[in-house]
């Protein structure tokens, strides 16, 4: 993987679990490259034969301009979290958005088609779930953002039933059969950390809120949807149904998703033993 930083990276966790449980011989790095070198290290990648690449901030775009083609779901969205090769051909991919739906489909035991769902957040990966949300036929995917101009490009990567909301709409938070916080605030380490996105009032019973923050892997809007007996759902099953889908698509094989899901929640809970 590419990216600045990557040293708290839980990714090579996972895939170098998901290699070992599935008796492959490869391995996977993490690689610390400064902004701006995205393309020299696409050219690197060529040069080096590697298998494949995972993409992280700040190269998401960059790297888009550099393969030489890219999948339909990666042209929409300008960026790229995984490169593939097709016989000689380098293709970008993004699999953040469908690595959530594929989450999802597991935690709740069926799909998004029908489902209204609002987002909270506009940016990287707010943008990859709505794409994946209107893609799986959310019959709504409402927006809200701090900066609501950035809103209406997510809201618009959702198709036809993507809308924007006001941060504080409370109607479109209590309508919602799923809630997805895709803004930052929440993650430890940052001013959010302990915050709650929403109002905690307007949650309810029978909802999915989920949040994709990771790291705790208990946030505070989790604990309130529990609280209110919704469904709370955290940000590792995307972490790892996005590299599930990584997996795939440099093996060819089906992956681990038991081995990736344990390493990625024992990576967790030995970072939080770091003070
Ligand atoms: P990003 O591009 O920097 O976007 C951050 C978003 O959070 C923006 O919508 C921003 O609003 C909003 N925001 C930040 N601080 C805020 C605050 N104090 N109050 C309200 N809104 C605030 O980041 P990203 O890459 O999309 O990542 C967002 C989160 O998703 C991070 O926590 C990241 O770790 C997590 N994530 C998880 C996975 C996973 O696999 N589970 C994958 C990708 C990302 P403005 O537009 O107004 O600035």
């Amino acid at each position: 993987m590419i990216g600045h930083p990557v040293a708290h990276s839980l990714s090579p966790a996972i895939h170098n679990a998901a290699f070992a449980a599935a008796g492959l011989d490869w391995v996977y790095g993490a690689f610390d490259v400064a902004p701006g070198d995205a393309e020299r290290a696409v050219t690197a990648m060529r040069v080096l034969g590697l298998g494949g690449l995972s993409v992280t901030m700040p190269h998401k775009d960059g790297v888009a301009g550099a393969v030489d083609v890219l999948s339909a779901t990666a042209q929409r969205l300008g960026a790229v979290n995984c490169i593939a090769w097709d016989g000689t051909r380098l293709v970008g991919h993004n699999t953040d958005g469908g690595g959530l739906v594929d989450a999802l489909e597991v935690e709740i035991g069926a799909g998004i088609e029908g489902r209204r769902c609002l987002v909270l957040g506009a940016g990287g990966a707010a943008r990859s779930v709505c794409l994946a949300l209107g893609a799986a036929g959310a019959a709504d995917v409402a927006v809200a953002n701090r900066t609501p101009a950035r809103a209406a490009i997510a809201a618009e990567l959702a198709g036809a039933h993507g809308r924007v909301v006001m941060v504080d709409d409370a109607l479109s938070v209590a309508d919602a059969d799923v809630v997805v916080n895709a803004t930052s605030v929440g993650m430890a380490g940052t001013d959010g950390a302990g915050a709650i996105p929403v109002d905690v009032g307007q949650l309810r019973s029978g909802q999915v809120v989920v949040d994709l923050v990771y790291h705790p892997v208990e946030t505070a809007l989790l604990a309130a949807a529990r609280a209110v007996g919704a469904h709370a759902v955290n940000g590792v099953g995307m972490l790892v149904h996005q590299a599930a889908r990584q997996f795939r698509l440099w093996t060819g094989v089906d992956a681990p998703i038991a081995a990736m899901t344990d390493a990625a929640n024992q990576a967790i809970s030995q970072e939080s033993e770091i003070p």
